[in-house]
Parts: structure tokens; sequence; C-alpha cells
């Protein structure tokens, strides 16, 4: 294993964090995964996610069985993570920006085709390996004058030339759930059906550049702009199966859950020609891919007591009471149902909200929704 330690531009002098990233298995094999844990610093599930990985993958490295390199990011987010106020850590904002980390990922496609242009124009088609080289240098070329925008440009660069990308995270409370492109579908149902994953909740681009989606959609990108530049048809495979992993809720942590985690997604790896393993036959499939368009946030009408009226990952039918928030100024209780026929997948954490707060989500299987798909 080979640990590498990535300055982040300082922000102010006597300041410097760093990136931690550790390297596994052959890097010159051509095949490549990237796992980073936490980069919503207050999610803790990943960094335990990661540190049975660890040990996972030192093992596997001394038999011999890693027939690519696997690149774990053991805490993703080292800004968020010593970020305190009043006794909590805030990792999902930066607190300087207001930005969420998981948000504005560079689109690389622009100027990942500048690069490759001259070498198309006498013809044929770009291959994987000559678009991850642009992609590379384009992610390089990326302006870091800020701390955050450093750290973006450094796990963007660990990611971007992978064939597979885990980004674990986690919900306040949620049964399994991940979030991948449609067309990614068929390389990553091994991993929902590994995982056990109650929605997977699909779209082609949710509006807010997360991780998962600079590493995936740069591809079909990078095809359609090629295609518009060169007059002519350019086709590229989906070569990034990347995916956002919500490992249940905030306080999901325990060794056996992160531990089974761990195995899993060793054994997707093995599935997708990574570690050599002996091939498991894959579990049952729990969900279908639903679109994130259709996934049904409620909001809380007024401020009050929540009490739950049905718990993560239940198969809800649209109209079924889902949860009451009780006023205590007026003694009154509204009773908010279920918007759509779907798992109810996700819920508040806290059980006093205020007006307007998001407490929970139902994935529906209709799209419904445009714009921004994300929660800020
Ligand atoms: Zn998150």
């Amino acid at each position: 294993m080979i640990q590498r330690r990535h300055a982040l531009v300082p922000p102010a002098p006597g300041t410097t964090r760093e990136l931690l990233s550790l390297h596994y298995g052959p890097a010159d094999a051509g095949r490549k995964a990237m796992i980073q844990a936490s980069l919503h610093a207050d999610e803790v599930p990943g960094l335990l996610v990661a540190h049975h990985l660890r040990r996972r993958l030192a093992q596997l490295e001394e038999r011999g069985a890693l027939l690519g390199e696997i690149v774990l990011v053991p805490f993703a987010n080292p800004i968020g993570l010593a970020q305190r106020v009043l006794q909590s850590v805030e990792g999902r904002f930066d607190l300087t920006s207001g930005e969420n980390f998981n948000r504005r990922y560079a689109d690389l496609a622009p100027r990942a085709c500048e690069l490759l242009l001259p070498q198309l124009r006498a013809g044929g088609q770009p291959t994987v390996a000559m678009v991850r080289a642009a992609m590379l240098q384009a992610c390089a070329e990326l302006p870091a004058a800020t701390e955050l925008e450093s750290l973006r440009r450094k796990l963007l660069s660990l990611a971007i030339d992978a064939d597979v990308v885990l980004d674990l995270h986690c919900d306040n409370e949620a049964v399994l759930h991940l979030y991948t492109t449609p067309e990614l579908w068929p390389d990553v149902e091994p991993l929902a059906r590994l995982m056990s994953a109650r929605a997977v909740l699909v779209a082609d681009g949710s509006g807010d550049e997360p991780f998962d989606e600079a590493c995936s959609l740069v591809w079909p990108r990078i095809a359609v702009e090629l295609t518009r530049r060169l007059g002519r048809s350019v086709t590229l495979p989906p070569a990034c199966a990347a995916v956002t992993v919500e490992l249940r809720g905030e306080a999901d942590v325990r060794h056996e859950l992160a531990d089974t985690d761990a195995e899993h997604i060793i054994q997707y790896l093995a599935c997708r020609g990574l570690v050599l393993d002996a091939p498991v036959e894959l579990p049952g499939l729990l969900c279908e891919p639903t679109p994130l368009a259709g996934s049904i946030p409620l909001d809380a009408p007024h401020g009050g007591v929540l009490v739950w009226l049905a718990e993560p990952g239940t198969q809800m039918r649209r109209g079924e009471p889902l949860v009451e928030v009780v006023d205590p100024s007026t003694g009154e209780a509204t009773v908010l149902a279920s918007p759509a026929d779907g798992v109810f997948y996700a819920r508040e954490s806290r059980r006093f909200v205020f007006a307007g707060t998001r407490i929970c989500k139902v994935a529906g299987r209709e799209a419904v929704r445009s714009g921004r798909l994300l929660s800020d």
C-alpha cells in the first residue's frame, strides 16, 4: 500500500490541512476503483466502513489478489471534519462559503473536448485511455484558489480515471439506498444486490453537480460535445460506474454493519474484475431503480414535534399516514400522508422541527419533479 498525503491550499499562514489517500494493488494494470468516505464529514458510517476496507484491502494485497488499483480515501473531507459550531460538527456545508461539500464539482467535458479535438480531426473514435488522459489534464488545470477548491480538485483527480467510484454517505435515518445514472444501472445492479439496497434513485443529472455525477456524466457529455464539434458520430462507453452509497442513517455505526458493507464492496469489486476472489452468488434484488425526480420530499407544514407513524423501509401506499407534526402551542396535530406509492426510505433524525423542514422522502415510480433534484 502506498500512502499519499495531499496538501490543501492553506486558508491562512500556519494552518495547513491534508487529504490522505491509500493506494492498494497495481497502479499499472489498467483497472482502478476509488472509494471515499464521508465527503459530508458528519456522516460517520462511511468512516467505519473505510476502516474495515483498509484491513480487507491490506489482506487482499498481501495475497496478491488485487487485479487493479484501489484508491481508498478514508476521510474525504478534512475541512468539514474540523468544523465545529457550538460543540457540533458541521460537516455538510463549508462554513466559509456556505457551499455544500458534495455540490459544484467541475464539468470537465468542455476542456477535455478541447484537448481531444486535435487528435480526432483526422477521423477515428476516441479510446477510453485518451479520454482519461484528457480528463486528468483538464482536472489538473482547474483553479484552486481556496482550500475548498483544492479539496474538490484533488478528490476529482483521484477518481476521474477510475472504472468504479463509490462515494460513501448516509442520510439522517434511512434504509440503505444508492444514487446513480439510468445508463449505469446494469453496472450498478450487482452492488445494489450485494448491499441489499432498498431504493436506487437514478437521474441524468440532478442539477447540482455532486461528486458521483462529475465522474459518470462526463462520459456522455464528452461524446455529445465531440459529436457536435466534429460533425460526425462519436461514441463512448459509460466508463465510470460512479455511485453515491447512502449507508443507512447517521447513527447506524456498528462494526457488524460496517464490516459486512466492506465485504460487499469487495465482492462488488470482484464482480468488476478488480479483485481475484471466488465468485459469489448475487442475492436477490430488493428494489428496481426509480427516478430521482419521483422521490417526493415532505416538508413540515408548521413547527412542532415529529411523531413517526411508519418506519424507514416501509412500502407505502399514497395517502397512508406517515408522520404527525404536533404543535405544542395549539395542541393540534397535523397528519402527513405518503405522497406516492413507494418505499419510505429516509427521514429526519431530529424530533422537533421548524416550519418548512424537509422531514422525509418516499421513492415514487413516476417522475414528478424537475429542476434541482437533490436537497440542499
Ligand atoms: Zn451526504
